[in-house]
């Protein structure tokens, strides 16, 4: 079980995206403006991030790049979501510090599987990120 912070400003995405990171037994944490969501990364330290990249006002690579220079938060993992997968894309994404992203409209096998895989990934000091 990961604490996941979703920054999303579109209800139906955040409830689809909350659904299937809850059913599979992950403590969702939610914003729907990036200021919120950098708060919230600050204040409960996620394991994992979701960023959607259109946001009013701050976008979501802004936030990215912030989170990232951050001492506290540049060590969680942010994944990008996105509608504007286009050549070159991927390359702003990294960029700004994302380190993956996926295309809108999502898979939500696909992004369970992903978020699942960067998890399992270990982190700075040896442990599993959920560990
Ligand atoms: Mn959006």
């Amino acid at each position: 079980m990961a604490k996941i912070l979703v920054i999303e400003d579109n209800a139906v995405n955040m409830t689809l995206i909350s659904a299937v990171l809850g059913i599979n037994g992950h403590v969702v944490l939610g914003a729907r403006l990036a200021l919120d969501g950098i708060a919230l990364a600050c204040s409960e330290a996620p394991d994992l991030i979701l960023m959607d990249i259109e946001l009013p006002g701050m976008d979501g690579l802004e936030a990215t790049a912030i989170l990232k220079g951050a001492g506290a938060t540049a060590h969680i993992p942010v994944v990008a979501l996105t509608a504007f997968a286009m050549k070159g894309d991927e390359a702003r994404f990294r960029a700004a510090g994302c380190d993956e992203y996926m295309a809108k409209p999502y898979d939500y096998v696909e992004l369970l599987a992903l978020v699942e895989m960067i998890l399992g990934r270990p982190s700075a000091d040896g442990r599993a990120a959920d560990g």
